[in-house]
């Protein structure tokens, strides 16, 4: 077989830097990629010596072999190479050239609003566009509204931002009206309404696979909505319009595998792909499904990390791991019970996720039934998660008798839902690095579950109802996506795996 002989694409070039240093600027995935010593090394290299000629040269410079192959599998990972990610680059270039993305949805994805004013309430309402402010501004809103329904307020850049007022004490939008229903909607129709009430909760990114166009899951009644009206293929003609112009520009992003790791985007949309189409096929509990996701996660993040060196990899590669067998892995997950050491972790990431939020409540100034929640519901999983990982740790009763709180399975399919809505969604990176979204994903399984058994459990309940999961699951996905505990996720995203595996184990 003739040796593999790697170039860097034809299109991509080396780029002398204004700091001294050097980045290879592809102009169709439109970036630009610095490059540490070794990789500039392996660079100019590069011309058509077969591979072991190039590692082997770079190595007489007295770096250690394993770091050049590393930083090899880096450049092929970002489709530098001219036989690397070749689908990708081509699909760039059609777009680049005029091409349209289609849109694309999950396909058993509806969305109907069910006028519960969940959506209006506890949140930060904006902010507002110019054109929000200004199509308000031009309505007759006295009848609506007594006093100012705009807040000001300054970024750290000193740019003015609009939102909505809400009503002190009560956190609702000053327009919601005593019926739940929204008091522009009623009054002028939902075009008066600001765009992202127009919108909300739907969303949309342009990937090289569409514009995904999908639910975020923070509707204040998903397990309802999410399964009601018109699927959302069929609505997103009436959507584009709403839409931001910054959505439809390509998000391409360098994906952080790993600390250390990069990767395309193209080839982390066929990794997420594989695992909101697993959480699709109904295999196992929505527990078992979190589980078996992490170890397809897993298997791709080793597996991207370390694959053989040759040509048409990453690619090839990833064809083996997308035609996983999913039987398989729920297999493995059932024989590989969580470690106390991993429930420990989940204790730990639980226990700063905690002290994050009681932070943030102490100012009294602050309003927030949401973090109160929250609060109350990870503070119960790190209780329950240092408990099984010490032998001879018991449980306090009351916490007993909330843990031994059910759910049916309309709860078990909304859980489903959320986790493959969740896989779909912006949900699957955090800061464009993929472990911290993967911890998230398994927070958010076991908080929800504990925060709607702790609603059943105040209206002393012994299963969990649909309106108990909407409420914990709303509060879960809100919280975790704000800045403070976002931070606490990547600051301990190496444990997501951990967690993962886990956090489903501690709330049944
Ligand atoms: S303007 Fe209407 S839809 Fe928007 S938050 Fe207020 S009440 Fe809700």
């Amino acid at each position: 077989m003739a040796p593999y002989r790697p170039r860097l694409r034809a299109d991509v070039t080396l780029q002398a830097e204004p700091d001294g240093g050097f980045a290879l600027i592809d102009r169709v995935l439109n970036r630009g990629v610095g490059l540490d010593p070794v990789t500039l090394a392996l660079v100019h290299a590069l011309d058509g010596r077969p591979l072991d000629e190039v590692l082997g040269g770079v190595e007489q410079q007295g770096l250690p072999r394993a770091d050049i192959e590393t930083k090899f599998r880096q450049l092929a990972r970002l489709n530098l190479l001219e036989d690397a990610g070749t689908d990708i680059v081509a699909r760039a270039r059609a777009l680049g050239s005029g091409g349209q993305l289609p849109p694309l949805t999950l396909p058993e994805a509806r969305f109907a609003c069910q006028a519960s004013g969940g959506c209006c309430h506890g949140y930060t309402l904006g902010p507002l566009t110019s054109a929000d402010v200004a199509r308000l501004q031009a309505l007759d809103l006295s009848a609506l509204v007594a006093g100012p329904y705009l807040d000001e307020k300054t970024t750290p850049a000193g740019k003015t931002r609009h939102y909505l007022a809400t009503v002190p004490g009560d956190e609702h939008c000053v327009f919601l009206q005593k019926d739940n229903l929204c008091g522009i909607h009623a009054r002028f129709g939902a075009a008066a309404k600001p765009n992202f009430c127009q919108l909300y909760p739907l969303q949309a990114v342009a990937t090289l696979d569409g514009l995904k166009v999908y639910d975020n899951g923070e509707c204040a009644s998903f397990s309802t909505s999410s399964r009601s009206g018109p699927l959302l293929a069929d609505q997103v003609p009436e959507l584009r319009p709403l839409l931001p112009a910054a959505r439809f520009e390509l998000y391409h992003p360098v994906v952080m595998l790993t600390p250390g790791a990069q990767l395309d985007h193209g080839h982390f949309l066929r990794v997420t792909r594989a695992l909101w189409e697993l959480c699709g096929r109904g295999l196992g509990s929505a527990g078992d499904t979190v589980r078996a996701a992490s170890a397809l996660s897993r298997r791709f993040v080793e597996a991207l990390r370390d694959y053989p060196l040759g040509p048409g990899q990453p690619d090839a590669t990833l064809d083996a791991l997308v035609a996983t067998d999913p039987a398989e892995l729920y297999a493995t997950v059932a024989r590989t019970p969580p470690t106390p050491r991993q429930l420990s972790r989940v204790a730990l990431v639980a226990g700063i996720l905690h002290e994050s939020i009681e932070a943030k409540l102490a100012d009294a100034t602050f309003q927030g039934s949401l973090y109160r929640q929250f609060a109350d519901a990870i503070q119960l999983l790190r209780r329950v998660g240092l408990a099984r990982a010490q032998a001879g740790r018991t449980l306090a009763e009351d916490d007993q008798r909330v843990l031994a709180i059910t759910w049916g399975d309309d709860v078990e399919a909304a859980l489903r839902a959320s986790l493959r809505y969740q896989l779909f969604s912006h949900r699957v990176l955090i800061d464009e690095r993929m472990l911290p979204a993967t911890l998230r994903l398994g927070i958010v399984h076991a908080v929800t579950i504990l925060g709607a058994k702790q609603s059943a459990a105040s209206a002393r309940r012994g299963v969990v109802t649909l309106a108990d999961f909407d409420r914990a699951h709303t509060m879960t996905l809100r919280i975790l996506r704000l800045p403070v505990p976002m931070g606490v996720l990547v600051a301990y995203e190496d444990d997501a795996f951990d967690v993962m595996d886990a956090a489903p184990a501690l709330v049944g």
